[in-house]
């Protein structure tokens, strides 16, 4: 085997190991795609069974759903089937906060009131 042999099956080896790990990472994003999907089935069936409860015992229709959904999904100034985390005005002294935190990083205003969810961290 000349130089020219072993230099190329060094190459041949590392791509032969990079191939495992790219065949490895897609085995568990698979894994993970399917618990994913279960996990979402399973909230569908949950959502759909509570909405129909609450039909039942309510008497709210599914228009008024729609339109629950379609204000809240536009809370945070996109109509995209989402809720996005927004910037906005402290309440108190105006700084540019994240919806995401729990309060002002500023002036400690406590910002939970001001979630677009209750849903949010
Ligand atoms: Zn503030």
């Amino acid at each position: 085997m000349d130089l020219w042999d072993i230099h190329h099956q060094g190459r041949i080896n590392a791509a032969s190991t990079e191939a495992r790990h790219a065949n490895s990472k897609a085995s568990a994003v698979a894994t993970d795609l399917v618990l994913m999907e279960r996990r979402i089935d399973h909230l569908t069936l949950l959502c759909q069974s509570m909405w129909e409860l609450l039909r039942e015992q309510s008497g709210l229709s599914d228009k008024q759903l729609r339109a629950k959904i379609a204000d809240v999904d536009t809370r945070d100034g996109r109509a995209d089937g989402k809720i996005r985390n927004k910037i906005f005005p402290c309440p108190k002294c105006q700084a540019n906060c994240h919806s995401s935190s729990q309060s002002c990083t500023m002036c400690g205003e406590d910002l939970k009131m001001h979630k677009p969810h209750l849903f949010q961290g």
